[in-house]
């Protein structure tokens, strides 16, 4: 009896709790600015352990069958379900380690222990997320209440609410379930070493003809770590110039290129692509005739895939190009550098005619067209 009684008075303190926690002064949702079809700019945690500085990263959409086998039950209940844990009952309530709270649901880091303080409540609270890319707001109308709650941009999985009444700098509280949430203390995490390191790389090998003129294109782009003349298609014995120009070895001429998604996106790079050679003119580009030459998109993941068919849809959709897009999209097997003499080809032989013939008119159409994206000492007088 005295066990029953206990357990009431608990249940009356928590409902007592939970109502004064989450019905305090409500702060109104920010606007939607992170939510873009499929990917979200947001702070990650990369596989090695480095925090990223924003980066733009692939949304998570699971059936709810594939939530159940990632989730435990009362993950699945908050966060797929908008369930509240009991107060004073998270792992993560009392914590005081250093390190980075991430959704448990996709693993996104989302409020720094630097911003934890005890609001007294039962629920970890934050005064602001690791990053605004790092948190999505909403409206709540549910149980008589206006409240604002707030979510993981990149799996939409229910985190809690944020009011009004938190301490300063923001004046927020972030009042969070604390399952919604797993812990990855500071000495897990690798340091970015300092503000120079690219927060990220990210690659991918273009084909658009001769690879001068690619290489030259986006060698111009700001947050192009390397572009690099190779061939891609084939084997490894014929991935040489004399045996690729052959135009019987499989291989195209190539580029790979080494980007900072934080700086420039795989749209915009396949936008520049896209917009400085043609690709509706079978294994051909100008004067230059054969397979060596042809458009082609060699992909190193169902993301990159996904994108290159989204955005040839699009330009096919909005009739870009008067014929039909004949670029292939190839599964990326290897990339061969090409040999020596080939790399950084425009910017070594200025004066060749065929670069003043045909590599000069796209590199001059990028600065044109694409000012913004060119690195700033090519725009600056
Ligand atoms: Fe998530």
């Amino acid at each position: 009896m005295r066990v029953i009684q206990t357990l009431t008075a608990l249940s009356c303190l928590a409902l007592v709790v939970a109502i004064f926690a989450f019905s305090s002064e409500t702060k109104p949702p920010k606007e939607k600015t992170n939510m873009s079809s499929d990917k979200i700019k947001a702070k990650t945690i990369t596989p090695d352990g480095r925090l990223t500085e924003p980066v733009e990263t692939a949304k998570v959409e699971l059936s709810e069958k594939e939530w159940k086998e990632r989730l435990s039950p009362d993950e699945f209940d908050v966060l797929r379900e908008k369930g509240t844990e009991r107060a004073f009952t998270g792992d993560l309530l009392k914590n005081k380690e250093e390190g980075v709270y991430t959704c448990a649901g996709c693993g996104l880091p989302l409020f720094s222990s630097d911003t934890k303080f005890d609001s007294g409540t039962g629920w970890p609270s934050y005064y602001q997320p690791i990053s605004p890319g790092n948190m999505e707001e909403e409206s709540d109308h549910s149980y008589g209440m206006v409240r604002t709650e707030v979510m993981c941009p990149r799996c939409g999985g229910h985190l809690g609410h944020v009011f009004n009444d938190g301490p300063q700098p923001t004046g927020l509280r972030y009042c969070i379930n604390s399952v919604s949430l797993d812990f990855v203390p500071d000495t897990e995490l690798k340091k970015t070493s300092d503000a120079a390191t690219p927060s990220e790389k990210a690659e991918i090998v273009l084909a658009g003809g001769c690879f001068w003129c690619v290489e030259g294109v986006f060698e111009q782009i700001d947050g192009i770590l390397d572009a690099e003349s190779g061939y891609a298609g084939g084997d490894e014995a014929t991935a040489n110039y004399k045996a690729v120009c052959t135009g019987t070895t499989g291989h195209a001429e190539a580029v790979k290129i080494t980007y900072d998604p934080s700086k420039v996106s795989l749209d915009k790079i396949l936008e520049i692509h896209f917009a400085t050679h043609d690709p509706t003119t079978l294994n051909r580009q100008g004067n230059d005739v054969g397979t060596q030459y042809r458009s082609a998109i060699f992909y190193a993941n169902d993301e990159q895939k996904k994108a290159a068919e989204e955005y040839i849809a699009h330009l096919t959709e909005e009739k870009k190009f008067p014929k039909p897009i004949v670029t292939t999209l190839e599964p990326l097997k290897k990339f061969y550098p090409a040999e020596d003499y080939h790399q950084d080809y425009v910017a070594c032989n200025p004066n060749n005619p065929y670069i003043q013939a045909v590599a000069m008119p796209k590199v001059e159409k990028v600065r044109a067209k694409f000012q913004e994206s060119v690195r700033q000492y090519l725009t600056t007088p």
